[in-house]
């Protein structure tokens, strides 16, 4: 009957080992997956950063859906380096190509001053409310933390602003800044479900506020009760990985897209008009802005006043909501982003297109000639509808 020593033995004759500094050298250069094998304990109390976390017990049910790419490589660490020799073993036998253990485990990576963190650790009642996205590997918890840690700026809690703070705030958005200077009023809730009869006359996002800390006390409601101008933008805007813009007029729109460049933030930009509606995302220096769409507010008498614009009720639910989608994506940087395509919505043909949209090289904003971004407010014009100016091709 063979001993413990004699399996570790033979396990680690079958397999292949790597010193601590090649584990390193693979961990800055990110040309594998660490596996962590120890148990939940182990691991909260620190680990390699980025690292997937697997306790042994459960790695032949959970390698496949946690370890997508079997052709990448894996680094397999536990405390001492025996657990993750019988482990890459495991691995081998399910099919992972490229496989090696990291000798002396994570005890010797931390004594030898190497990188690694402590886990930010969901409680009981997280790991319940965000389990849907906790069992998408693409989430996980590790995304529900980043999720958690991350602050959207919405412009608007209106008809574009409400279905994305309500779906924001119920994903688990840590920090939710509402920019809104005015009054719910009655006419307001054929389409702002953030609101309702009991809360008519009162501050918007005081009436958000209380909405959305209802429905999930784990965020923190940041509320601006102010009219967004030069004097304010940068100051407000600050500090935010997104902002969902749901406001109807162009001076608004500009003056987020000059502040937006300036401070680098990603805006999902969302507009409805009737029947129709359109979302795209305006990645600073990476995709187009919106001033590489319409470099000029069109003329006053041509820019309906956003008062007397009709919108059929459930529209902006749809816009709003792939608007807070986009957010989501982009904070957890999953996925393909709207960033240089514009997703074109009608509602009484019940179809969506998208519209590829480009950088203008000679953009006044963002193009390779444009000068000092300066932050100003331009006159009162309001069209809610966004039209394409230039650099757009269709793409059926
Ligand atoms: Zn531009």
């Amino acid at each position: 009957m063979p001993s413990y020593r004699d399996l570790l033995k033979e396990a680690k004759s079958r397999i292949r080992e790597i010193p601590t500094s090649e584990a390193e050298a693979r961990f800055h250069d990110d040309s594998a997956t660490f596996l962590d094998v120890r148990e939940q304990d182990e691991f909260d109390a620190g680990m390699i950063p980025g690292a997937v976390f697997i306790p042994r017990g459960h790695l032949e049910s959970q390698a496949e859906s946690k370890l997508l790419d079997k052709r990448r490589p894996v680094v397999i660490y536990c405390a001492a380096g025996n657990r993750s020799a019988f482990a890459a073993e495991t691995l081998e036998q399910l099919g992972f190509e490229d496989v090696v253990s990291m000798q002396g485990g994570f005890g010797q990576w931390k004594n030898e001053d190497r990188p690694w963190t402590t886990p930010a650790v969901l409680s009981v009642e997280q790991r319940d409310r965000y389990k849907r996205h906790i069992l998408l590997p693409e989430v996980g918890e590790e995304g529900q933390q980043k999720l958690l840690e991350s602050k959207v700026l919405l412009l608007g809690a209106g008809g574009l602003g409400s279905p994305a703070a309500l779906y924001l705030a119920a994903a688990g958005v840590g920090t939710l800044g509402i920019v809104d200077m005015d009054v719910v009023d009655a006419s307001n809730l054929q389409r702002q479900i953030l609101h309702n009869v009991d809360r008519i006359g009162e501050r918007k996002v005081d009436s958000a506020k209380k909405t959305l800390t209802q429905l999930n006390p784990d965020v923190d409601v940041v509320t601006y009760d102010v009219r967004l101008g030069a004097d304010n933008i940068l100051e407000v805007i600050d500090g935010y990985d997104v902002i969902v813009d749901g406001t109807d007029n162009f001076p608004t729109r500009y003056l987020l897209n000059d502040a937006s460049l300036l401070k680098r933030i990603p805006v999902v930009h969302g507009s409805i008009f009737r029947f129709e509606g359109q979302v795209t995302v305006f990645k600073p220096y990476d995709g187009p802005c919106y001033r590489c769409l319409l470099p000029e507010p069109p003329p006053a008498e041509l820019a309906p006043s956003c008062a007397e614009a009709g919108v059929l009720g459930v529209l902006p639910g749809i816009i709003g909501s792939i608007q807070g989608l986009e957010a989501i994506k982009v904070a957890l940087d999953l996925g393909d982003p709207l960033v240089g395509r514009l997703l074109a919505y009608d509602a009484l043909e019940e179809s969506f297109r998208t519209f590829n949209v480009r950088r203008d090289p000679a953009c006044p904003a963002c193009g390779e000639s444009a000068g000092e971004i300066v932050i100003a407010e331009y006159d009162d014009l309001c069209l809610p509808h966004a039209t394409l100016a230039n650099g757009s091709t269709t793409d059926h």
